[in-house]
């Protein structure tokens, strides 16, 4: 089967190396240059190792950062490591055709998809043919767009406030609920931490104003776990404000196209499980192409048939949205509110 992956990210490399493995020489588009990237920790969820441990990345990632709930057995729920340690792996030895964009579907005269434009930087387009396109483009996907495939996206009542900082954290995780059902959190890696909390959506402007010395206070009080890491903060542009929305699909697959990972469906930030899901999704695919190899369509309902039963109980019961049900139940406490007054 030809398979063509629209965008080289962690769940497109992870398909990629899964596909080879499986004898397939699979055409991975990617619109950034090799190795570009934004650093950042990363929390690696155990939903992510199967296909990690398969392609032979996961202990090496894992040196790398600091285990989150180490258990007796010598694993750990989860892995909080620099991103671009994953990206890496999984880069190595994987052809990827770099700085070109998926920039249209092709179409036989059913309808159906039978391969991919790819526009370079300097305005050249080439075409693959493929019996299977799989989107991997993330949330913004074009893929899906240009397929008739439909989102819902649905804004969580909150809004979040994170900050990034480079001094290691004192920990690998931390977390803690406020009265109200939302939360305050911590990240740490060998190369610096990070710190999230759930406040009102009152806008950036008013988010940052009480300032950096105030959001260094709040947070050291609520989530002492905290300390090292936030007190290393020099500057309010180490502080984001954010909207988060979930995103959903009611269907994954026309013929020929398929969406997986972040095009598919993205949780709220107290979940920590998008990227755990997504490459369980390119394991399962890859799966289902190696049981369907001359078969497009039957692997893409192969794929639904497994998917939908793990992802789909996700979106229905993600935390955020639970909260948006229960609002207006218990308040939070005047201390734990941010912007405080608010
Ligand atoms: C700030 C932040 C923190 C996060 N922290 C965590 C965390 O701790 N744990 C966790 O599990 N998840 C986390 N996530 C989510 C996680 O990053 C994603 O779930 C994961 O990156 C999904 O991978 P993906 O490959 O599906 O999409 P992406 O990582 O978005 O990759 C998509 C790729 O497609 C490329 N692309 C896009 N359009 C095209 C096109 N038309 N043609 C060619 N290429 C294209 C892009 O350049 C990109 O490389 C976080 C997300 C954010 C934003």
């Amino acid at each position: 089967m030809k398979v063509v992956i629209s965008g080289g990210g962690m769940v497109g490399m992870t398909l990629g190396r899964l596909l080879q493995m499986r004898g397939m020489e699979p055409v991975i588009i990617e619109r950034m240059p090799a190795g570009a990237y934004i650093p950042r920790g990363y929390m690696l969820g155990f939903q992510g190792y199967p296909p990690l441990e398969e392609i032979g990345v996961l202990d090496g990632v894992r040196k790398q950062g600091w285990d989150i709930a180490p258990r007796p057995d010598g694993s750990a729920v989860a892995v909080c490591v620099e991103v671009g340690k994953l990206l890496s792996a999984l880069a190595e030895g994987l052809p990827i055709v770099h700085e070109h964009v998926v920039s249209d579907l092709v179409r036989d005269a059913g309808g159906r998809v039978v391969g991919v434009v790819a526009t370079s930087d300097d305005g050249s387009t080439t075409t693959y043919d493929a019996d299977l396109v799989v989107a991997c483009d993330g949330v913004g996907s074009r893929v899906r767009g240009m397929a008739g495939l439909e989102v819902k996206i649905e804004p969580l009542a909150e809004a979040s406030l994170t900050w990034m900082s480079p001094e290691p954290g004192g920990v690998s995780f931390a977390m803690s609920y406020l009265t109200d059902g939302s939360h305050i959190g911590t990240l740490g890696w060998p190369q610096g931490s990070a710190g999230w909390r759930t406040c009102e959506k009152v806008g950036e402007e008013a988010a940052l104003a009480p300032g950096l010395d105030a959001i260094k206070e709040m947070w050291i009080r609520l989530l002492p776990e905290s300390e090292k890491g936030i007190s290393a903060l020099t500057s309010l542009d180490q502080v984001q404000y954010r909207e988060p929305q979930l995103l959903s699909a009611p269907e994954w697959w026309r013929p020929g196209v398929l969406i997986i990972g972040d095009s598919a469906h993205f949780f709220g930030p107290e979940t920590g499980v998008s990227s755990g899901l997504g490459l369980g999704d390119a394991h399962a695919l890859a799966e289902a192409i190696r049981q369907n190899p001359d078969d497009a369509d039957a692997a893409c309902r192969s794929y639904v048939t497994w998917r939908a039963p793990v992802i789909r109980p996700y979106e229905a019961m993600d935390p955020g949205r639970q909260r948006m049900v229960l609002a207006g139940g218990q308040q939070a406490r005047p201390e734990e509110r941010w912007p405080p007054g608010e």
